[in-house]
């Protein structure tokens, strides 16, 4: 590694987004190392990483010490440190040779090595947006004590900073901003027609028409719970109240967000449909550099349209306004909620309709509560998950 190179942590290496990374550091060695991955259990997948990227700290959050997997790195050549379980996490972010964490772990499960990253003034390229979702208040302090800065991935959100200008300590300004639009591209259901959706199967969920991604995010696609949980990640990482987020089906995928400022301009940023972009534009922020994503041939896609969302189709994304009106711990619950229901779809436990009355069950019996601490959260994102899978368990009972 040149000593020059930004060391940066990877977790959740095995993912999309942990792919869409590393072929990024890897086209600029000059420019960045990864010096730290992480993945759960896949260790097959974590070795070949190791060997390929050579990295100096290596975690799988959810294998306990195992002298095997540790003879197996051994052998393939991997001379760095590993380390066992989800406090190693946390611990990366202690290290010293790395500068910025990308955090691209899935589920409520990256919150706490998110937070331990922010309050170790480490540089955040945050993916997991759940972490925003369930702790915004939390994270967005931690990242303001120490002074450090969180730059979106998500494209929607990497699309809006990319259209405001500059604010203090690194955070853009949205003082003559009247509106945030976000697009969404209405996943793989957006005309299918309302009475087959109880119907569809995991991998239909799964296939969405414009970006390749995990499987939990493509299921929060097809139910529009992902712009949901968008809309509460803006209004954290932005600062603004929800009634000023929008949110507009785009089909093609090309416009990522817009902004709208009191003059009546709409600024919005477009490329193709390919993560490269936002995670180029964060690792390099404020300067640029090369992605490999094709240049966008707006020719080809000929017409670009927008359309508002249709709501009795997405119950979702009405739940997720719901729960930021709520406020306190009621997007931690939907969260929660939401995670227990998407497993269960994935799993072949729940139908897909199925999946919002289970997050509107969980959010109608569990009171919201003021946010306090992470304690708080973890013990409200708990109890979600016992409602939930009662619920879920009377679903099944109910279609044997
Ligand atoms: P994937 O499912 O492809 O990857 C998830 C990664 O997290 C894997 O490395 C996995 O390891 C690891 N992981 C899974 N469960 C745990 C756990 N309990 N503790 C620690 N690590 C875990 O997800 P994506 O890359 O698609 O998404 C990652 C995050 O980025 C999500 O929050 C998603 O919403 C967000 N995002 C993704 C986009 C995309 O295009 N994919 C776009 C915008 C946001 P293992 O392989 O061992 O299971
Ligand atoms: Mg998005």
């Amino acid at each position: 590694m040149p000593s020059t190179a930004i060391g940066v942590a990877v977790l959740g290496a095995t993912g999309s987004i942990g792919a869409s990374t590393l072929d990024l550091i890897a086209r600029h060695p000059e420019r960045y190392a990864a010096v730290a991955l992480s993945a759960h259990r896949s260790v097959d997948a974590l070795i070949a990483l190791c060997m390929r990227h050579q990295p100096r700290h290596a975690v799988l959050s959810g294998v306990a010490e195992d002298a095997h997997v540790r003879k197996r790195f051994a052998e393939s050549g991997f001379r760095g440190e590993l380390r066992f379980g989800p406090q190693a996490l946390e611990e990366l972010a202690r290290c010293e040779d790395v500068a910025t964490v990308m955090c691209a772990i899935v589920g409520a499960a990256g919150l706490a090595s998110t937070l331990a990253a922010a309050r170790q003034g480490k540089r955040v390229l945050l993916a997991n947006k759940e972490a925003l979702v369930m702790a915004g208040p939390l994270l967005m302090h931690a990242v303001r004590a120490a002074g450090t800065v969180l730059l979106p991935i998500d494209s929607e959100h990497n699309a809006v900073f990319q259209c405001l200008p500059p604010g203090e300590a690194g955070t853009p300004s949205l003082r003559a901003v009247r509106r945030v639009l976000l697009t969404a591209s209405g996943g793989p259901f957006r005309t299918l027609p309302v009475d087959r959706l109880e119907q569809v199967t995991p991998d239909e969920a799964c296939a969405h028409p414009n970006w390749v991604m995990g499987r939990k995010i493509s299921v929060d696609s097809a139910t529009m719970m992902n712009k949901g949980l968008e809309v509460i990640e803006a209004r954290w990482l932005f600062d603004i109240r929800a009634e000023r987020i929008e949110v507009v089906i785009h089909p093609q995928s090309v416009v990522h967000s817009l902004v709208e400022y009191i003059d009546g301009s709409v600024l919005a940023q477009l490329s193709n449909p390919d993560m490269r972009v936002p995670i180029a534009h964060a690792l390099a922020y404020p300067e640029r550099i090369e992605s490999g994503v094709a240049p966008l041939d707006l020719q080809r896609f000929g017409q670009l349209s927008f359309e508002p969302p249709d709501t009795r189709r997405f119950p979702c994304l009405q739940l997720a306004y719901g729960a930021l009106d709520a406020g306190g711990t009621a997007p931690t619950l939907l969260n929660a909620a939401n995670e227990l229901a998407v497993e269960a779809f994935l799993a072949g436990r729940l139908r897909f309709t199925a999946i919002s009355a289970v997050i509107e069950e969980v959010l109608g019996q569990i009171p919201a509560e003021a946010i306090t601490d992470l304690e708080a959260l973890i013990a409200a994102d708990a109890h979600a998950r016992r409602v939930a899978r009662a619920a879920i368990a009377r679903s099944e009972a109910r279609a044997a």
